[in-house]
């Protein structure tokens, strides 16, 4: 039997650490939903509680979230409004989620986002590096091998890069970032809406050294951006266009190790991006 007024799954972002940034559309909407879904209950009782919200909740977590999809959409067809949140920030990103949206889309449930509190956009709004394009890369591989062919396939990238990263790993990737990067400008967007926000921005050797210098600075949660690779000059008639030359080297047959030889001594910058981004370009053909 259906319904005839079945139920919203509201997709709420919440606060990544100061709780004035919870929107008042998202405290209207947690007190008028019947039930809310989060990623951790315990954790998101407590928000709750702030808000003098008390409602059944059930847990949604990556682990249980393909199950959980037909319990909720019994409950929307039931005609149930629902609230969806994670323990921070706007679900989804990062944080469960995907599977239950997409698969309550695929049935023809009311989905509504309310936007509010995200770090990697909260990070970039306040970094100055640009913004016009960013790559995200959520959290970057714990293993090294794999973060370092994820840093690999990002060389060439023009836009600015964000990731995600945790307080045990942001040395470990700072060092990464040291090796493969090393002149980028990289900005940690440390404890953002906190007591202890900070942005720090240096090269990633330069940061490694004031970590190491002020360990507190290497507590918390991490936002880590750092500029995309370096564009030659243009509107200069007399530059040669990187992009041409690029192609030239490999329409003529010129090998990506010698092309990136080349690149590098007529336009400067270093073999390994000129390399990477000769690869791509072959790719691309
Ligand atoms: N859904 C969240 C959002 O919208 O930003 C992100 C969830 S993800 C599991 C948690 C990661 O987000 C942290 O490890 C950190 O990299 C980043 N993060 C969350 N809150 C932050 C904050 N207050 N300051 C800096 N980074 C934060």
């Amino acid at each position: 039997m259906t319904h005839h007024n079945p139920g919203t799954l509201y997709v709420v972002a919440t606060p990544i650490g100061n709780l004035e940034d919870l929107t008042p559309r998202a405290a209207r909407v947690l007190a008028e939903v019947s039930r809310i879904a989060a990623e951790d209950t315990r954790h998101s009782g407590r928000l709750l509680g702030h808000l003098g919200v008390n409602k059944p909740m059930i847990s949604l977590h990556d682990h249980n979230e393909a199950r959980r999809v037909d319990i909720l959409d019994a409950y929307l067809e039931a005609g149930e409004d629902i609230a969806l949140i994670s323990d921070a920030g706007t679900p989804l990103i990062s944080d469960p989620g995907f599977v239950l949206v997409r698969e309550l889309r695929a049935r023809g449930r009311k989905v509504v986002p309310l936007p509010g509190p995200c770090a990697l956009i909260t990070a970039l709004s306040g970094a100055g590096l640009p913004t016009d394009r960013f790559t995200f890369g959520g959290f970057l591989p714990a293993k090294p091998g794999a973060r370092r062919q994820v840093l690999e396939q990002w060389l060439a990238r023009e836009e600015t890069l964000v990731f995600y990263e945790s307080p045990h790993r942001i040395v470990h990737t700072l060092e990464a970032l040291r090796e493969q990067m090393p002149e980028r400008t990289v900005v940690l967007a440390r404890e953002l809406t906190k007591t202890f926000e900070t942005f720090l921005q240096g090269s990633a050797d330069e940061l490694l050294d004031l970590l190491a210098g002020d360990p507190n600075q290497a507590r918390g949660e991490f936002v880590v951006i750092v500029a995309g690779a370096p564009k030659v000059a243009q509107g200069d008639h007399q530059a040669v266009h990187a992009d041409e030359l690029l192609k030239t080297l490999l329409a003529e047959g010129v090998g990506v190790k010698q092309g990136a030889a080349i690149a590098a001594r007529m336009l400067g910058g270093r073999k390994q991006e000129w390399y990477a981004r000769l690869q791509a370009m072959k790719g691309e053909h």
